[in-house]
């Protein structure tokens, strides 16, 4: 069984996640210790316990150390078989992460799989569903896979109750590697504000001051209308279409940051994206490896890409991937940005 040390690297869920989506493609089972320990609260939380659960019921696993909080699991992949499914977060922890973990799986399964996911839609620290929707599963296609997504309930932190639902292809046969470099022209940038259940000045005040900050027109600037019962939450996205990669950054509301606050630092992310030459953003780099690892892995074909910025988060997840996988993943400076080579 292959050991990993939970605590390596970034120490945080990606870990785990990571090798429950390879040990379900890969038939590899694992032993995983030192679960989250760079976290301050180590061991499995709500989601990341969600996350092995849906794992074991897609593939049939033995799996041994799954409990709340736990600091050590042992998991052993049966087959993956392709269904019906439904996964509950049963707190506002994060369901796309839910999704990201059982998707490769079922992606690689022969036949279609329709999953219900329900929980946090809109955390931070997760990637938000309009991200999954609109940077990852368009590239997740490109790549071969067929994913459909569809928002039913809005979910924010603190209440969660958010539920999407994912129809995935099987795609063993269709995957293809590809070089993702450059991101193209761009053709289209716009914002989103989500502001359930909170004072109409909120929405008005921060993409009125993104819409300066950013010299965007009215048209650009969105108020997205969220059923005031998903609420109470705030995030703030802004969308940079460009011909070959969209990138979806997010900014959440709280208590005591300013409508102001919360625009400046979107519009600070999405400028350190413009000024960049990387195709993917920060989060599309640490989450693209795993599929495009998995199709340079099954054609016997190398591909690349180039990112704006590598976090300790990507590079754990590296190594993750070259535990499971025999594909070599290399990295080179790329003017002001990186280059990430897959072999
Ligand atoms: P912990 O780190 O506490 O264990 P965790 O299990 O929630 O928490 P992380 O290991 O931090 O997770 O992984 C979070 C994932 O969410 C990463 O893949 C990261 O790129 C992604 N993510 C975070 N914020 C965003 C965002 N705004 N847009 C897209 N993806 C995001």
């Amino acid at each position: 069984m292959m050991e990993i040390d939970g605590s390596q690297g970034e120490g945080g869920g990606q870990i785990l996640r990571s090798a429950l989506a390879l040990s379900m493609c890969t038939g590899q089972a694992f032993k995983l210790t030192r679960i989250r320990a760079g976290r301050a609260k180590p061991g499995l939380m709500r989601q990341h316990l969600t996350c092995v659960n849906a794992a074991a019921e897609i593939s049939g696993a033995q799996v041994d150390g799954a409990e709340l909080n736990s600091q050590s699991l042992q998991f052993t992949p049966g087959v993956v078989r392709a269904g019906s499914y439904a996964f509950n977060v049963a707190s506002a922890g994060s369901c796309t992460l839910v999704f990201q973990t059982i998707w490769p799986a079922l992606m690689l399964a022969a036949g279609e799989s329709r999953v219900q996911l329900k929980g946090g839609t809109h955390n931070p620290m997760a990637p938000p569903f309009h991200f999954l929707e609109r940077s990852y599963a368009p590239l997740l296609r490109r790549l071969g896979a067929p994913v459909q997504l569809a928002l039913q309930r809005h979910g924010f932190y603190p209440a969660g109750g958010g539920e999407f639902e994912a129809v995935i292809g099987g795609a063993s046969e269709t995957l293809m590697p590809f070089d993702l470099n450059e991101r193209g022209g761009l053709l289209e940038q716009y914002a989103d504000c989500l502001a359930p259940a909170l004072p109409s000045s909120i929405a008005r005040r921060e993409l009125n001051k993104l819409g300066t900050m950013m010299g965007w027109q009215p048209e650009q600037l969105r108020n997205a209308g969220v059923r005031q019962n998903e609420g109470p939450g705030n995030a703030l996205l802004g969308t940079l279409v460009h011909e070959h990669v969209t990138e979806v950054f997010t900014e959440f509301g709280e208590k005591g940051v300013t409508a102001e606050a919360v625009a400046t630092q979107l519009a600070r992310d999405m400028r350190k994206y413009k000024l960049s030459q990387g195709a993917l953003g920060p989060h599309l780099a640490d989450q693209w490896a795993l599929p495009l690892a998995l199709a340079v892995h099954l054609r016997q074909q190398p591909a690349s890409y180039s990112c704006t910025e590598l976090t300790p988060h990507a590079l754990s997840n590296f190594e993750v991937i070259q535990h499971f996988l025999p594909v070599s993943i290399r990295t080179e400076p790329l003017g002001n940005a990186h280059q990430v080579l897959l072999t």
